[in-house]
């Protein structure tokens, strides 16, 4: 199976440009984020706090989550046996996502069910430790990036269009501390595998984000065809 995976900090735009790389090379598009999503939405949900492992660790026996795909391939995240898919996407649940995801012991129960994933599909994997800890062998890896006032923007954008009344400097501040939770926690903290490939985005369109990653793929794949 092939494998791409993609990593990188809050709003470099790698959920649209996975899914869109996964959809021009038929590879399943896998967002990894709302796994995490799920288990902050649980504790969340409890009234439990997602950033107290006494809290946290024990709710897991009490988790179930699965990923499935619908006709349009499109992912839907259940979570005991719930589709969840929408319900996670709030400025919450995303904090709470950044704080569950610092506790290894919920790294750990999510590991697996990634793996087997790209075990049974060509995948395009998009998360945080996808190249460094989840898909060591990636046939390949991107760490895409971007400027953190251009990633704020973006995510403000979008907040904006779902009607969420989230400010601009609201949305930078909750991104830096994202960041800052990702990249200092113990266990996999974002950081670039020392194979990947650095895509920087500030100053690039959707679309030629979306053209130089495919490109990359290209080159992988077919220099590997001809080996
Ligand atoms: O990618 P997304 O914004 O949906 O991820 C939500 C949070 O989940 C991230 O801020 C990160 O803390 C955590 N996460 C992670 N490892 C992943 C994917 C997401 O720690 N592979």
């Amino acid at each position: 199976m092939l494998s791409i995976a993609l990593d990188g900090p809050v709003g470099a735009g790698k959920t649209t440009i996975a899914r869109e790389l996964a959809k021009r090379l038929g590879f399943l598009y896998v967002d990894t984020g709302a796994l995490y999503r799920s288990i902050g939405k649980y504790v969340l949900d409890q009234g439990g706090n997602p950033s107290l492992p006494a809290e946290v660790v024990p709710s897991l026996q009490h988790i179930s989550i699965q990923l499935r795909y619908n006709a349009g391939r499109q992912q839907r995240v259940y979570l005991n046996g719930q589709d969840v898919s929408d319900k996670i996407r709030t400025p919450e649940v995303s904090m709470a996502a950044s704080q569950v995801g610092s506790i290894p012991e919920v790294r750990e129960f999510l590991l697996s069910l990634q793996r087997n994933i790209a075990l049974q599909n060509n995948v395009v994997m998009d998360g945080r430790d996808i190249g460094t800890t989840i898909l060591p062998n990636a046939s390949l890896k991107i760490f895409l990036t971007a400027s953190a006032e251009e990633r704020a923007a973006r995510r403000h954008r979008e907040l904006m269009e779902k009607g969420d009344p989230s400010t601009f400097e609201q949305v930078l501040e909750d991104l830096k501390q994202r960041d800052y939770n990702d990249s200092h926690r113990a266990v996999s903290p974002l950081v670039q595998a020392p194979d990947a490939v650095l895509v920087d985005t500030t100053s690039l369109s959707l679309e030629e984000s979306i053209d130089a990653l495919e490109k990359l793929a290209q080159n992988t794949f077919f220099l590997r065809d001809r080996r």
